[in-house]
């Protein structure tokens, strides 16, 4: 049977206009190329968790648009459960728009619109979905106010909450107390432990201070290199897979909803993150954020060849 994962964040649409450069304000240029996808950390994560093989819920908000209605299209294909994404009539859909140069650079800008007002309310109304679950996985692109009230509702009901604190954000031990797994990348470590994460042993001091804030399990991503694992029992770098990177997008996120599938599963912390590198190395090696995210029989095939 299919673990229950509920994600609770937002949904973004990403418009991506890949240029010679990025425009100047006030300029004008023509001739770049324009594509769509479907992103948002939350929806990311939703996804890469169906995809790897999780029976997800999702808790977010959308506006009354096309966008909100063709994300809802995408999450239904993925047989992610939409019970919980609220049709906001006051707020347009999150929106990301970004310029992508040909050097690489980008400019991007978010109109986070319905996500901004994913309320504690909403978050109460799926608390069935909440308690009865196996993981909870959340990100900070909604209010800390929801983000806070999912977690007290999953982890007074012994449900394992999984936060991924990204966009990095200073968060409140109250918050912390309630989070079992924290999913940081290197930059996110830093802000929330002032310790510079490079390296395997930076990443092991910068762990060492969110561990002793009470938090179970530290996972901190290091890009190609893999993640760090830190908790009372373990304390070991677990590397990532070599492979053609082509867009880098969502691959944390990719991660977050991989890790929390096999992790839901009862699998051993160390091969859980193996786990979701392969997933998220996979992932890297796709173009966008949603449509990169791999199934599980690609994942496992993955493995296989990489014993
Ligand atoms: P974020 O995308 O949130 O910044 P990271 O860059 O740390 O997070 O990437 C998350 C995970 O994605 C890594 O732990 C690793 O498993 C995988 N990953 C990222 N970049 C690569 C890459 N170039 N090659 C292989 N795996 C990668």
């Amino acid at each position: 049977m299919a673990k229950r994962i509920v994600v609770v964040g937002s949904s973004n649409t990403d418009m991506i206009l890949q240029m010679a450069h990025i425009p100047r304000p006030g300029e004008t240029i023509l001739g770049g190329e324009f594509s769509m996808a479907a992103g948002g950390k939350g929806a990311n994560q939703a996804v890469g968790a169906a995809r790897a093989g999780g029976q997800v819920t999702f808790v977010a908000r959308v506006g009354d648009d096309v966008f909100g209605e063709q994300a809802i299209k995408g999450f239904v294909a993925d047989g992610i459960n939409v019970d919980h994404v609220v049709h906001d009539k006051q707020a347009a859909s999150g929106v990301a728009l970004i310029f992508v140069a040909a050097d690489g650079e980008n400019s991007i800008g978010v109109a986070s619109g319905a996500n901004g007002r994913l309320s504690p309310q909403d978050v109460a109304k799926a608390k069935e979905a909440i308690v009865s679950a196996d993981a909870l996985v959340m990100q900070l692109e909604t209010p800390l106010e929801t983000v806070q009230a999912a977690a007290q509702i999953a982890s007074a009901a012994g449900v394992r909450v999984i936060l991924n604190p990204a966009p990095a954000q200073p968060l409140a031990d109250d918050l912390l107390k309630h989070v079992s797994i924290l999913t940081p990348n290197e930059s996110e470590a830093e802000l929330l432990t002032g310790v510079k994460v490079e390296d395997e042993g930076s990443a092991a001091e910068a762990a060492r201070v969110l561990l002793s804030k009470g938090i179970e399990t530290v996972l901190i991503t290091l890009g190609p290199k893999g993640a760090f694992v830190a908790s009372a029992k373990s304390n070991e770098l677990v590397p990532g897979f070599q492979v053609k990177a082509v867009d880098t997008t969502a691959a944390g996120d990719v991660f977050n909803g991989a890790v929390a599938v096999s992790l839901a599963e009862g699998q051993p912390l160390a091969d859980a993150v193996r786990f979701a590198n392969a997933a998220a190395a996979l992932s890297v090696t796709r173009l966008g954020a949603q449509p990169s995210a791999p199934k599980r029989a690609e994942i496992e095939a993955f493995l296989a060849g990489h014993k």
